[in-house]
């Protein structure tokens, strides 16, 4: 069994805009091979893999299962015997249980639909999952409804299963235990995994890498990369890396007047306490760390929102500028983030439909030139790192003195990251302070106090 891409192209085509996602793209993948696909934001990923999956057709090109051209299945057939996948998100149903979900999966598997309420009580056992049968996706961890998913994603004994960025929201040992599960699944089914998470090296058994919406380098495992030449003789320049960020950290006196102070914050979703007694104070120039490669829900994104002063806590007080949040109202409270503090949730801020142009307003901000002519194309056509990095260069060149970012960096590729680090130290030289959660080593490195959630 196998699955071969010939020479695949896609162009996004809008009003005035035209983009070229993948430009002559081939690819073969064998049964028996753990794929991970990386390559920078923006480089076709996921287009090819909503081409893979029949969401859109090629502009030019051909996918082959086998020896099936999947031009020729119908899309919803295709999906549902051939080519299975999961996204960042997972794929669960939100109204049914763990095992609501997974019976519903194997139901729609012919050969074993008579018997889907027992295969799935034997698959919850075989990976310890029966805890889990009653809850809803809701109440799973991320990492676990990662898991699930996955399991729901092969009921159907697919050929293929393509995996979107899959561990982006995880810690190490979530993303551990997902590459392991694609590992084992890599025997029957042809996994493609798609990331840009250098974790994902433990699982691959080769890697290809996408550069400008073509294969641009590939390897197996315990080798070094080889550029890959094809048929057109198109030679790639290697990638440009950037320099490792560095930054010099200098001591702040604590006679210096802090801008956000955190006194005793308790936080319960009953009956669970989620963290108690957290104190610290944040000054201008300072970087304060929440961990991410830590296990989740430990109530970071939930700090960061009382500090905007979103949401408050159920004891103690958030000063900012001296001011007590908790005593404000909601109008007041918004006044007094447009002074004072940016806040930047996980999944961005910025509505789909509006143009980056009208986004950016009249904040100046240089995208570098493959974004700065793409002013007049909504939001949502701009891939999920790339929209990360425009709301967070936006955020900084609006210089409040409190930034409040939420894993500001995760769907950036490393060139990308570098660059917005830099932008970040840049920022706090100039006396703004950053309270964000980030598993980058490079920023947890340089943080001024890590603060302790528990
Ligand atoms: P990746 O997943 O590798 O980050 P994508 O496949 O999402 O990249 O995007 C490839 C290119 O296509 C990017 O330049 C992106 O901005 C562009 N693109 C993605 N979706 C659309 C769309 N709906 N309309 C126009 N351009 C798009
Ligand atoms: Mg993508």
């Amino acid at each position: 069994m196998n699955i071969r891409v010939k020479d695949l192209f896609y162009i996004y085509e809008n009003n005035e805009e035209q983009v070229v996602a993948l430009r002559g793209l081939d690819l073969n993948v064998e049964l028996g091979e753990c794929l991970a696909i990386r390559g920078p934001n923006g480089s076709g990923k996921s287009t090819l893999v909503k081409l893979l999956t029949g969401y859109q057709k090629p502009t030019a090109g051909e996918i082959y299962i086998d020896d099936q051209n999947i031009s020729e299945i119908d899309p919803i057939q295709l999906r549902r015997q051939y080519v299975a996948s999961i996204n960042q998100n997972g794929s669960l149903i939100k109204e049914l249980t763990v095992r609501e979900n997974l019976a519903l999966a194997y139901s729609l598997n012919s050969s074993l639909a008579s018997r889907s309420t027992e295969i799935t009580s034997q698959i919850l056992e075989e990976h310890s999952l029966s805890h889990l049968a009653t809850r809803y996706p809701d109440q799973l961890s991320a990492g676990e409804r990662q898991y699930v998913s996955l399991l729901a994603a092969v009921a159907t004994d697919p050929q293929v299963l393509v995996a979107d960025e899959p561990t982006e929201e995880l810690d190490h040992a979530g993303a551990k235990i997902i590459y392991s599960l694609l590992k084992s699944l890599c025997s029957k089914t042809i996994v493609i995994l798609v990331t840009h998470d250098i974790r994902a090296e433990e699982y691959a058994t080769r890697t290809v890498r996408i550069r400008e919406g073509r294969i641009s380098e590939e390897w197996s495992a315990g080798e070094a990369e080889k550029s890959v030449i094809d048929e057109f003789g198109w030679m790639r320049v290697r990638e440009v890396t950037q320099d490792v960020p560095k930054r010099v950290k200098r001591a702040i006196s604590e006679n210096v007047t802090p801008i956000l102070e955190a006194n005793g914050l308790k936080l319960t979703y009953s009956p669970k306490e989620i963290f108690s007694d957290v104190n610290f104070s944040g000054r201008p120039g300072q970087l304060l760390a929440l961990d991410s490669t830590l296990p989740t829900k430990t109530g970071k994104s939930s700090l960061l929102r009382i500090l905007s002063g979103l949401v408050d806590a159920d004891v103690g007080s958030v000063l900012v500028n001296g001011q007590a949040i908790g005593g404000l109202d909601r109008e007041a409270r918004a006044q007094l983030r447009k002074a004072l503090v940016s806040y930047l949730p996980q999944r961005g801020n910025a509505l789909e439909r509006i143009t980056l142009g009208e986004y950016l307003g009249s904040t100046v901000v240089d995208l570098g030139k493959s974004l700065n002519h793409r002013r007049s194309s909504p939001l949502g056509n701009f891939s999920g790192g790339e929209r990360a990095r425009i709301e967070l260069l936006k955020i900084i060149a609006e210089s409040r003195p409190i930034l409040l970012l939420d894993e500001p960096i995760s769907q950036m590729d490393e060139r990308r990251t570098n660059e917005a680090i830099e932008a970040l130290f840049g920022y706090l030289e100039n006396g703004g302070l950053v309270i964000m959660s980030t598993r980058n080593e490079i920023l947890l490195e340089a943080a001024d106090h890590i603060i302790h959630l528990g």
